[in-house]
Parts: C-alpha cells; sequence; structure tokens
C-alpha cells in the first residue's frame, strides 16, 4: 500500500540513465532518472498554482510523454487525474468538465480551439480556472513553464493509497455517456501486480504506446507495468499504418499491447510484407471481442510471435481481470491472482453451471471505490459484498478459463473507438421530423462497425434520409457519425419493457 508516484520514483532511481519514455515521430524522450525530476518539478509548480490534494485536472490531448510525467506528478500532489478522448468536439468535452468539476485543463494546441469553445459551453457550466498546452497556444500556459519549475514546492501530501483517488478515468461511452471512475492508488497498484505476475516483462523489453492514454488500458496497464519492469515504451499520438509499422521495425519493439481492429490490419493488410516485424514476441489483445480464426490467421502471418495475450478489463477494475496465459486461442482465459470470479444468471443472480453463459461477475482489490458523483449506479453495479456485475456474458470451461460471448447492453465499434447508440439514438429523437429511432452497428471490412439509424418519420414528414445523417454529423465527433447511412423503416421493435430490440431490428433488415 504505497502510491503510485512513490512506486515510479523508486524505479527511476533503480534504473537512472535508462530510456523510460519516447515520441517516435518527434524523438522526445525520458530516461527514468529525467522522468522523476521532471515529475517531481512539475508536482511543485502545481503545488505553487495553487492545487491542491482532492483537485482535478483534466487531460485532453493525444499521446505524447509529458502526458506520463504529468500522471505522476499529479498523484505526488495528490490531485485527481481525468482524461477526455482528443476526438471530443466541444459540446462532449464541456460535458464531461462540468461532471469532473475540473479546475484545469491540458491540451495540445491543435485541440485549443476545442477546450477555448468548450470552457464557455451554454450547455454545460464548467468550473475551469487554469488553461495548459503541451507546446503554444495563445491563451495557454506551456507546460514547458511547469518543467522549469525549480522544484521547491515540491508538495507534502498525506496520501492514503486506499482511499485516496489517482485516476479518474472515463469509461468508453457504449451504453451511454462515459461514466467517471474513481480508481484509488491502491486498485491500480494492485492491478499492476497481479498482471506483472501473469504477463512477466524485463529491461530488456521494448513496449509499443499505441494506445490512446485517456483510456484505462493505455493509462495504466501498458505503462505502469512496463515502468516496473525497467522496460521502455516509444508512444505515437495515433494509429497510421507506415508510421505504426515503421515504429514497430525501427524500434525493435518487443511486447505490443493492442486492439483488435489493430490486429485485423496486421492479420490482413497487404502492406505488411514490406517491413520486418521479427522483433515482436510477445502480443497482448483486450477491450473487444477477438475472433478464433482471425488469432489464428494473424499468427500465420507473424510466425516470430511467441505470446498471443487476451485480457479482459473494464475502466471499473483498474482494468484487468482476466488474462490468458494458458493459449487458448479466443478466450481471455482464467481471473487474475488474488481475485475472485463467478458466472451468475443474468436474471436470478445465482451461480450457473461450468460451460453455461451468463453474466460475469468479479470480487478483487483492483474494483473501483465507485462512479464519480453516482452512488445509485455505483450501488447497482456492486454488491454490499463486493461483487462487481460486469455487464458482460460469458462461460467458464472445465479449466476455469473464461470466454467473453457478447455484452448485455448493446454496443457499436468504430476503428477501435466505441459508439453509443443511445447517445445518437437521443440526437436524432431530438428532430422535430423524427417520431422514433434506433442505431445499429453494421459490417465494415476496414472500420468493424458503422452506426446505421434506423428511422421512423412523423407523418407528413418529407425529410430525406441524407438530411437525417447531416443532422447527426454535424453535432458528434468524426467517430460517431453515420458512416452506415440512415434508413427509414415503419416501426422500431421493442421488447415489452420499452427496450428496443436491436437483434430483431437486424435480422429483419441487414
Ligand atoms: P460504457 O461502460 O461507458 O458503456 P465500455 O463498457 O465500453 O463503455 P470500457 O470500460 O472501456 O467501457 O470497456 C469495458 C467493456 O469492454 C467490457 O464491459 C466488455 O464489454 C468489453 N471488453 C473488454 N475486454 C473484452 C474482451 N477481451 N472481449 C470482449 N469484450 C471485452
Ligand atoms: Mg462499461
Amino acid at each position: 500500500d504505497v502510491s503510485i508516484h512513490q512506486i515510479v520514483f523508486d524505479i527511476c532511481n533503480t534504473f537512472k540513465d535508462k530510456l523510460a519514455v519516447e515520441e517516435f515521430l518527434t524523438g522526445r524522450k525520458y530516461a527514468y532518472g529525467q522522468l522523476k525530476e521532471a515529475a517531481a518539478r512539475v508536482a511543485s509548480a502545481l503545488y505553487r498554482k495553487g492545487y491542491r490534494k482532492g483537485d482535478v485536472l483534466l487531460v485532453f490531448s493525444t499521446n505524447n510523454v509529458d502526458y506520463i510525467v504529468l500522471m505522476v506528478a499529479c498523484a505526488a500532489a495528490g490531485v485527481w487525474f481525468s482524461t477526455a478522448s482528443p476526438a471530443f468536439i466541444a459540446d462532449e468535452l464541456a460535458k464531461q468538465l462540468s461532471h469532473c468539476g475540473a479546475k484545469g485543463i491540458i491540451t495540445v494546441p491543435e485541440l485549443a480551439p476545442v477546450v477555448k469553445e468548450a470552457v464557455v459551453s451554454e450547455h454545460f457550466k464548467t468550473n475551469v480556472k487554469d488553461l495548459m498546452v503541451f507546446g503554444e497556444a495563445t491563451g495557454f500556459e506551456p507546460f514547458q513553464n511547469l518543467l522549469d519549475d525549480d522544484g521547491k514546492a515540491f508538495p507534502d501530501v498525506d496520501i492514503d493509497p486506499v482511499k485516496d483517488v489517482f485516476v479518474l478515468p472515463y469509461s468508453s461511452g457504449t451504453t451511454g455517456f462515459p461514466k467517471g471512475v474513481l480508481l484509488s492508488h491502491h486498485n491500480c497498484v494492485a492491478n499492476f501486480l497481479q498482471y506483472g505476475a501473469m504477463v512477466p516483462m524485463g529491461p530488456e523489453d521494448r513496449c509499443l504506446g499505441l494506445l490512446p492514454l485517456f483510456h484505462i488500458f493505455g493509462m495504466t496497464l501498458n505503462l505502469f507495468p512496463t515502468l516496473m519492469a525497467g522496460a521502455s515504451i516509444t508512444y505515437l499520438p495515433k494509429f497510421l499504418p507506415k508510421s505504426f509499422l515503421m515504429c514497430l521495425q525501427e524500434q525493435k519493439i518487443s511486447v505490443a499491447h493492442l486492439v483488435p481492429p489493430f490486429i485485423l490490419f496486421l492479420a490482413k493488410h497487404p502492406v505488411i510484407s514490406k517491413y520486418d516485424l521479427s522483433s515482436v514476441k510477445r502480443i497482448v489483445v483486450g477491450a473487444a471481442p477477438l475472433e478464433h480464426n482471425l488469432i489464428t490467421e494473424f499468427l500465420k502471418r507473424h510466425p516470430n510471435v511467441e505470446r498471443f495475450i487476451q485480457g479482459f478489463g473494464m475502466t471499473e477494475t483498474s482494468p484487468l481481470t482476466f488474462v490468458d496465459t494458458t493459449q487458448t486461442l479466443g478466450s481471455v482465459g482464467p481471473v487474475v491472482p488474488n481475485t475472485l470470479a463467478k458466472i451468475v444468471d443474468p436474471e436470478i443472480k445465482n451461480p450457473v453451471a461450468v460451460g453455461t453463459p451468463g453474466e460475469i461477475c468479479v470480487k478483487g482489490p483492483q474494483v473501483m471505490l465507485g462512479y464519480h458523483k453516482n452512488k445509485t449506479a455505483t450501488s447497482d453495479m456492486i454488491t454490499s459484498e463486493g461483487w462487481l456485475h460486469t455487464g458482460d456474458i460469458g462461460y467458464f470451461n472445465e479449466r476455469g478459463v473464461v470466454f467473453v460471448q457478447d455484452r448485455l447492453k448493446e454496443l457499436i465499434k468504430y476503428d477501435g473507438l466505441q459508439v453509443a447508440p443511445a447517445e445518437l439514438e437521443a440526437l436524432l429523437l431530438s428532430h422535430p421530423d423524427i417520431q422514433d429511432v434506433a442505431v445499429v452497428g453494421v459490417l465494415d471490412e476496414a472500420a468493424g462497425e458503422l452506426p446505421r439509424a434506423f428511422v421512423v418519420l412523423r407523418p407528413g414528414s418529407d425529410i430525406t434520409e441524407d438530411k437525417v445523417a447531416s443532422f447527426v454529423n454535424g453535432k458528434v465527433a468524426l467517430w460517431k457519425r453515420l458512416r452506415g447511412g440512415v434508413q427509414f423503416v415503419d416501426e422500431i421493435p421493442k421488447s415489452p419493457s420499452g427496450k428496443i430490440l436491436r437483434r430483431v431490428l437486424k435480422a429483419k433488415y441487414l
């Protein structure tokens, strides 16, 4: 039970001049010793700027090495480190800023206009006093100022690792608007140890930093266990086929944490053969279902990969609860050490037999403190005995290995990002010509799934499909656009309790 910054500082003292993190495109980097020094200076600067334990700082940025410096600095200062997707438009950002109650925000120059618009939003009241930027932008304090601090105001904060919040990430927003998740130092440290015990790394490893740092997978699991092993990570700001493949080749990446769309790319794309990817020995994948056949196809194409490891996680569990060390392709493996798992009937909640699908439930030290400002949602998800109901359906085989089938709630995964049908539906319903609507994912080779809206028009309306699509597309982030089109229908199938039956809709029209 120690705080994150103490752990990181200890590692930094051990590995001093060894490379910790670097950016592939710019070459900016921190050796372990420099990482500690920078984080200590930034913690001091935050204190001078008036940040105190429990204040929230929100990062709205693509991946870069200072993102990590700031995360460690916030841990030392007791400041809650929150993150938002850089794909958000101003209204979405404003909503999250308002919900998390951030006192400050830091961004990159390209996103500065979105921040400016968000902080003066008419729809959501934000309380942001402090604008900062990695780089330079008018009206924003450069992060370099914080890095230039003399470190003398390094805060002496009393951190209780079990009770105090380290990070406040938001869930992906697959089933609604993202939920703020309170994770303590203890939650995260426990999970790093659980992961490290199952998938050990060493100082010789070179890891890929493609996963976005704003999401739990990139923020905690891809980063800290790697640092704790004394390995190094090379970051990319976004997925572009060429820079991704160049990075794997030139940096001689040995361990790559990925999400399924990248596996699809590496398994199928012809351009792969132009690169020497023989250094890649381990692949760790999670966050969405990944089909057994696709993994086999991937491994045929990449015989250098010695271990292909699938894991299962949620923002609410810091994130990891299952990881496959048994090489059972298509499964997420057994539950991680020091965690209990059971599969229950989703209706009556009693455990089901081996082989029978049901809702996956877990209990362990990585289970969140709770949702931020949402006690009802917390108690709906976590029982008084500490069992977290994942909302995902899966089953155990006779060796205790779990296969995830689907989630109870719905999801559309576009290009590794998630689109909430309910969010698009709510927006569509605000249109005066629209009577009813359901959004579902239609399959797409390249992007995974594309959102399509099934729309029931008000009688007498003469609006076109294109008009409905552009109504939505002008109001949401690029990746949420109705790229699967709009289709007018007579009615939306619903269950007696009023829920949309997306399966029925798909079976009928797709
Ligand atoms: P929200 O909770 O906001 O609706 P979300 O659940 O997608 O969004 P995350 O916390 O990022 O937000 O994702 C957790 C979910 O991802 C799990 O509940 C599960 O549905 C899915 N998931 C994670 N790993 C796997 C996996 N290996 N196989 C299948 N699904 C997975
Ligand atoms: Mg969820």
